[in-house]
């Protein structure tokens, strides 16, 4: 009987591999040609500021419209973008999308806010990536300092020379710059401040444990302390509730993200979005 379940446990996590390598095969196959066909969109997450709760910007998260299999989180096909190098028309897809965006939302009456896109570390290892951005801007006609980075401090870290160049090569064209899922790799906030960063982005995984572990609560206190004296702006991601949200309150921390406010919306949704938070206030 136990080598039967044994069996059958094997059996199970064959057939689970077998459909994992499938759905590899079957999106990775159809990569190529979703891009070439534009099946993607970019949904925006607003970024709250604590002081008045108003939207002061947001963050471009990429979805695939797969024509069989509907919705994609970016979790599914980034890494396979990654893997192939269709990252690369795909990351320029992005930056050129998000500068449309702002462009529309702007010719709709709407106050320009600042919009941060998502690098990944192979797109942040080309070597002609600030060029290229500097481009899309021009032709866009994107004032830079409503156009913001995300990095993630791995990214950084792996050549961190030529990272600090390039940063200030994204300086020089007046974007400003973030570190992403801050806490998950294995730097300190002091030797980031080597890098030319202007914002911090708590990893949600902290913010998902305020209240609930002490520990947790003193490093993200820390954290935005530290940020702060560090003339680093902090957002928290993943906020979901109200009592994380007066922890950060307490804590002295700028701005929030998470779906206590919104999820991410299609670019007239979150038109309305904001509208609509104006009407209230
Ligand atoms: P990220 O940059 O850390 O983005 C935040 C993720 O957390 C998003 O997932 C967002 O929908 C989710 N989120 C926001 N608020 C909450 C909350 O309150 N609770 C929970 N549970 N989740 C929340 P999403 O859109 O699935 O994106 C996942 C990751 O994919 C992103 O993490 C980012 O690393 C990557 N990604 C997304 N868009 C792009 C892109 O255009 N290019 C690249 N290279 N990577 C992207
Ligand atoms: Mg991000
Ligand atoms: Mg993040
Ligand atoms: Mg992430």
């Amino acid at each position: 009987r136990a080598k039967s379940t044994g069996h059958n446990m094997y059996f199970v996590y064959e057939n689970d591999m077998a459909d994992n390598i499938d759905a590899h095969l079957t999106l990775g196959g159809g990569l190529r040609k979703a891009i070439e066909e534009e099946q993607f969109i970019l949904h925006y997450q607003p970024k709250i500021r604590l002081c008045d709760e108003v939207v002061v910007g947001a963050e471009a998260l990429i979805r695939w419209i797969h024509p069989e299999l509907g919705m994609i989180s970016p979790d599914q096909f980034i890494p396979l973008a990654e893997e192939s190098g269709l990252i690369l028309p795909l990351g320029e897809w992005v930056i050129r999308r998000a500068c449309r965006q702002l462009q529309e939302w702007r010719e709709a009456g709407f106050a320009p806010i600042k919009l941060s896109v998502n690098l990944s570390s192979r797109q942040f290892m080309q070597a002609d990536l600030v060029d290229m951005v500097e481009r899309v801007l021009e032709e866009t006609g994107v004032d830079s300092e409503y156009f913001e980075l995300e990095l993630t401090e791995s990214m950084l870290m792996a050549d961190a020379q030529q990272s600090i160049d390039k940063l200030h090569g994204f300086r020089k064209l007046g974007l400003t710059l973030s570190i992403d899922d801050f806490g998950t790799g294995y730097s300190s906030l002091a030797y980031l401040k080597k890098f030319p960063i202007q914002t911090l982005k708590i990893d949600r995984s902290f913010i998902h444990d305020l209240g609930l572990d002490c520990d947790n609560d003193a490093i993200v206190k820390a954290t935005i302390a530290m940020a702060n004296s560090l003339n680093l702006k902090v957002i928290a991601e993943g906020v979901e509730t109200r009592s994380q949200v007066d922890a950060l309150n307490g804590y002295a921390c700028e701005e929030v993200q998470g779906y206590l406010f919104s999820r991410p919306l299609c670019g007239d949704d979150f038109l309305s979005y904001v509208n609509g938070r104006s009407a209230i206030v």
